[in-house]
């Protein structure tokens, strides 16, 4: 008998047209995603096939791959009936249950014995041998045979896998990553949706913290669990910043800072061909995230940007970053630029005219373009996020 996993796609078997692309993104992740395990894997129009010496772990880090309609670890076997049923009470002498039932499918015409028969076969021989009876419709254990051309498989239980899209099949987009509760699931929620992410971080050393640098890439670290392909670009803000404290009224500092970073965010995407921005505000959150703010400081800005996160509670947003693992790292104390900087009343109804007015004083193209070309990258992130700070 052969332990082997296979993967069903759920969702991407309705997309006929694009199956073949979703099939072949799905694949390159999960080797993205397993580089460093032994495996060998095959797929097929329905369905992928792994083998490794290390079932356990390659289903750990299989569920965390979008994509996935459920994993399921199977037993495969020779297309003999006698080899099939004495296999099935093999293995289902291990397992806890009081009540079965036998679900066969007999894709494999040239196997003789009828879907119906063979099922009465196999539990006959399981009631002969155990202490358990039939229910057909609640069963403890559900026993499924898959009789195909290849050969036979057997297994029980699926493992319902994350759903969403393979990451990648709508491109790569940019996240506005910081240390905070909502953008690592801002960037989760888009990679659910098959995009890829670069992230962007703004850094201010030395009014931030090298462990607050570190925090963001751990928390990079973390949601590439669910890519396997992402970088972190952090982009130098302190001059910028610094100039931002010496020319603009306090109440406006939040709102000017923000422009930057977007205008900022803006060109870097532009530069890497990516065509939208993601990010974690939530509209009412704080001043910056009130309607009139984002209006404002999305002004500058000419592609979209998706906000995942916008309406939904902190407690919601909490409860993904929980699910997700970002939340401890999260709430570490290590402050980012936009909290170093918070003046006592920001604006809450900026004007475009008035930030206009202020971003006059200064040179801010210059600036910009030294940050971006000074932007440090950090890439090759673990798959597995080990403790960095
Ligand atoms: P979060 O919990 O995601 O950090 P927040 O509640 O702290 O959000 P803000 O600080 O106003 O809210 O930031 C809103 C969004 O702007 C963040 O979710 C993130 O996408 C982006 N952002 C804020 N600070 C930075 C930074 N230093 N580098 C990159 N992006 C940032
Ligand atoms: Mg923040």
């Amino acid at each position: 008998m052969q332990k082997l996993i296979f993967i069903k796609y759920g969702e991407l078997t309705t997309k006929k047209g694009n199956r073949n692309v979703f099939i072949k993104k799905l694949t390159n992740n999960i080797k993205n995603i397993l580089v460093s395990l032994n495996y060998t894997m095959k797929s097929d129009r329905s369905r992928i096939y792994i083998e490794s010496n290390d079932i356990d772990l390659v289903v750990e880090k299989l569920k965390n791959i979008f994509g996935i309609h459920s994993i399921v670890i199977a037993y495969k076997v020779d297309n003999n009936s006698d080899t099939i049923i004495n296999s099935v009470l093999e293995l289902v002498k291990n397992e806890s249950f009081k009540t079965f039932k036998v679900d066969t499918k007999r894709a494999d015409k040239r196997f003789m014995i009828h879907s119906m028969d063979f099922n009465k076969m196999v539990a006959t021989k399981i009631l002969k041998n155990m202490d358990v009876s039939v229910d057909v419709h609640n069963p403890e254990l559900h026993i499924k045979i898959e009789i195909r051309v290849e050969g036979t498989f057997i297994y029980f239980n699926e493992i319902k896998g994350l759903g969403g899209y393979p990451v990648g099949i709508q491109g790569k987009s940019l996240l506005m990553l910081s240390g905070g509760i909502d953008s690592p699931v801002a960037g989760y929620l888009a990679l659910k949706r098959g995009v890829d992410i670069e992230c962007l971080y703004f850094e201010s050393p030395p009014h931030t913290s090298v462990q607050a640098k570190n925090k963001v890439i751990g928390l990079a670290n973390i949601i590439n669990k669910y890519s396997g392909n992402i970088k972190v670009n952090i982009v130098p803000f302190t001059k910028i910043q610094e100039t931002i404290l010496r020319n603009v009224k306090e109440e406006y500092i939040i709102t000017i800072m923000r422009r930057m970073m977007y205008r900022i965010a803006l060109k870097f995407a532009k530069k890497n061909k990516m065509q939208v921005i993601f990010n974690g505000e939530s509209i009412g959150q704080v001043a910056s995230q009130t309607l009139s703010s984002i209006n404002v400081i999305n002004n500058v800005c000419d592609i979209p940007v998706i906000r995942p996160v916008a309406c939904m509670d902190k407690l919601e947003i909490i409860d993904i970053a929980k699910k997700i693992g970002t939340y401890e790292t999260s709430i570490l104390p290590y402050e980012d630029c936009c909290t170093v900087f918070v003046p006592k009343h920001p604006v809450i109804n900026p004007t475009i005219d008035k930030c206009k007015l202020y971003e006059k004083s200064f040179d801010y193209e210059t600036l910009i373009d030294e940050a971006i070309n000074n932007i440090e990258v950090v890439s090759n992130l673990e798959n597995n996020y080990d403790d960095i700070l």
